[in-house]
């Protein structure tokens, strides 16, 4: 895409950096545009022309970029934090699913709960009415044989919970008139 930039007047921001010419076959210049001299740097510094070079070739044509990006993401992360490098940022970020994983499942048990007590205090009152009444306050997927799927929760909230379960795919609860909100 960029290459063009190349053979005209400046140098790929590798040649640049190596004082080499840089030739129209130049392996780095679609990559390493002249006015992005930082990002050459920083891949050079961490991994070596040499090295880039030789990965490049290994690598098809139309993956160079994102192993470019991903050698230039690393590259300064390496840069900024000489012990983890990226490493750091991915087990912050790790760290950070975990425990909001925990909190997820939390509060679904929460819900799930509450509902649950909502539903017998509701169905001791009205046992005749059970079938209408329970899709009124929307936990009432009981109804529907699994006892696991609500149509309702995850409208409104989203669980990861219920949309990994197949009632987004089944229309066995045949209660559409939530249908317009799914999609
Ligand atoms: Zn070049």
């Amino acid at each position: 895409m960029a290459s063009s930039s190349c053979y005209s007047n400046s140098p790929c921001a590798a040649c640049k950096f190596l004082r080499r010419k840089c030739l129209p076959d130049c392996v780095f210049a679609p990559y390493f545009p002249p006015e992005e001299p930082q990002k050459f740097a920083n891949v050079h510094k961490i991994f070596g022309a040499s090295n880039v070079s030789k990965l490049l070739n290994e690598v098809l044509p139309h993956q160079r970029e994102d192993a470019v990006n991903s050698l230039a993401y690393e590259a300064e992360a390496r840069l900024k934090d000489p012990v983890y490098g990226c490493v750091g940022a991915i087990s912050v970020l790790q760290r950070q699913v975990v425990r909001l994983q925990k909190e997820l499942d939390a509060t679904n048990a929460d819900l799930i709960r509450y509902a649950c007590n909502d539903f017998q205090a509701n169905s001791n009152n009205n046992n005749s009415e059970y079938g209408r009444s329970s899709r009124n306050y929307g936990y009432g997927g009981g109804g529907g044989g699994g006892g696991a799927g609500t149509s309702s929760f995850d409208q409104n909230s989203g669980l990861y919970y219920y949309s990994s379960s197949s009632q987004w795919t089944s229309d066995g609860y045949g209660d559409n008139d939530m249908g317009e909100g799914r999609m």
